[in-house]
């Protein structure tokens, strides 16, 4: 049993020493001190189902015994060093990296978030178009850091500080977007925006092809390809940001963009890469690469020997469990589930999503749309008591987010279906 310090004593210290801007889920925080494959575990033992992976970042499984083994046995050896001197590590991990990678994606870089690895794409997207300008989606999220939070398009993530040039178009969201699902009005606009909004020309263009924080939000069907086409007349580059969809958690590919069948200039990832380590990455091509030669680009933990050892021994895994069809079938099942839950509790707007990326969107009126922000705070807390945990998302919090660890089961499934069923019936 568990024996350090209780939730009351680790959340003041936690007030006292860290700072005021940390938010925590549930009206008395949860202490979760162990976690194993889709489980967490609080101070008392209690077991938890994780179904949000410690935000989206749990691939494998909480621990994952043979990610834990890589980890052990690079950190006996030699945890750091440098690309000043040759590893192996990281040579073998890129190289695994750009096996994964459709088309010229073949020069990886390392950095240690995603918020990391979206600066290192916008940097080279301004160095290799020689614009300035950068097209991202309302409602996106692409990171907190003073540049990457220009992109993000959320006021409640947004500090007020200067931006430079970024413009955020409308998004093409099929449930609550003024097009539907009409991805050619959408791409549209963008091109409207380019003509009336900037010189002519921008850098580039950088989306999730799933929103996250925003509330698993699809894109209209198509839209990334006419996007794309816009962009690149327009002298810019076409940026995946695949923090949250990558590594086959969609289902059916292994990447979110091959979703809507294309292939981007440069891949930004994070998150699921590392099941939980500091990692996150930057694909892109050979010759978009090059214009970072003309400077040194150093990152000092990137692809630092242990996280390198551990990111690879994910991909491994990934690749052994099977868990991009597992994921197609248990987010098939998961989403069918779901979608049968509409027919009965009306406060379900809309279910959405690919593989184990869902999002559940709680509304007061199905056909005004209005947040049912308050229900889904009351339901938020009742999930947690039958044992669930799931995130939320949405400028309004009203959206469910489920997006468990890839081991997660069909009776994993049916057990947060069955609880969030039980939930809504005690509204
Ligand atoms: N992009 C996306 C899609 C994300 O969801 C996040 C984190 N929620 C980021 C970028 C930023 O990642 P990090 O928090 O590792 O900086």
């Amino acid at each position: 049993p568990y024996k350090g310090p209780l939730a009351d004593e680790v959340f003041a210290k936690r007030k006292k020493f860290l700072g005021p801007s940390l938010f925590h889920y549930y009206q008395k925080p949860l202490n979760i001190v162990e976690g194993k494959m889709q489980y967490l575990f609080d101070e008392s033992g209690r077991r938890y189902l994780d179904a949000f992976a410690g935000i989206v970042t749990v691939s494998c499984g909480h621990c994952h015994p043979e990610v834990l083994n890589a980890i052990m046995e690079q950190g006996k050896l030699l945890q750091h060093a440098t690309t000043i001197y040759l590893h192996h590590a990281i040579a073998d991990f890129a190289e695994a990296l750009a096996s994964k990678m459709p088309g010229n994606l073949k020069v990886v870089y390392f950095v240690n978030s995603g918020s990391e690895a979206n600066e290192l794409a916008m940097l080279m997207a301004r160095l290799y178009t020689g614009n300035l300008g950068m097209i991202s989606l309302r409602n996106s999220y692409h990171g907190g850091s003073s540049s990457t939070i220009g992109l993000t398009a959320l006021n409640t993530w947004k500090y007020p500080i200067p931006e430079g040039e970024i413009h955020h178009v409308i998004n093409p969201d099929p449930y609550r977007g003024v097009f539907g699902s009409d991805a050619t009005r959408y791409a549209k606009e963008v091109q409207d925006h380019i003509d009336y909004g900037t010189s002519g020309n921008v850098a580039g263009f950088i989306a999730e092809t799933i929103q996250g924080v925003g509330g698993a939000v699809e894109l209209a069907p198509g839209y990334l390809k006419l996007v794309y086409d816009i962009i690149h007349k327009a002298g810019g580059v076409c940026i995946a940001d695949e923090v949250q969809t990558g590594f086959g958690r969609t289902g059916s590919h292994y990447w979110g963009f091959e979703t809507q069948g294309v292939i981007p200039d440069i891949v930004t990832m994070a998150k699921g890469i590392g099941n939980g380590l500091p990692l996150g990455a930057v694909v892109t091509t050979t010759e978009i690469a090059s214009v970072m030669a003309q400077k040194i680009q150093f990152n000092t933990f990137g692809g630092n020997p242990v996280c390198s050892a551990g990111g690879l021994a994910v991909l491994q895994v990934l690749d052994k469990e099977k868990r991009q069809s597992h994921c197609d079938v248990v987010g098939s099942h998961l989403l069918e589930r779901l979608k049968s839950l509409m027919h009965r509790h009306e406060i379900i707007g809309d279910v959405r999503g690919r593989g184990l990326m869902v999002g559940i969107e709680l509304v007061t009126d199905r056909k005004e749309k209005i947040p049912a922000k308050a229900e889904t705070a009351v339901l938020f807390e009742k999930l947690r008591e039958l044992g669930v945990l799931v995130g939320k998302g949405g400028l309004h919090g009203n959206v469910f987010r489920i997006k468990p660890p890839m081991c997660f089961t069909k009776d994993d499934a049916d057990f947060v279906v069955d609880a969030l069923d039980y939930a809504i019936s005690t509204l």
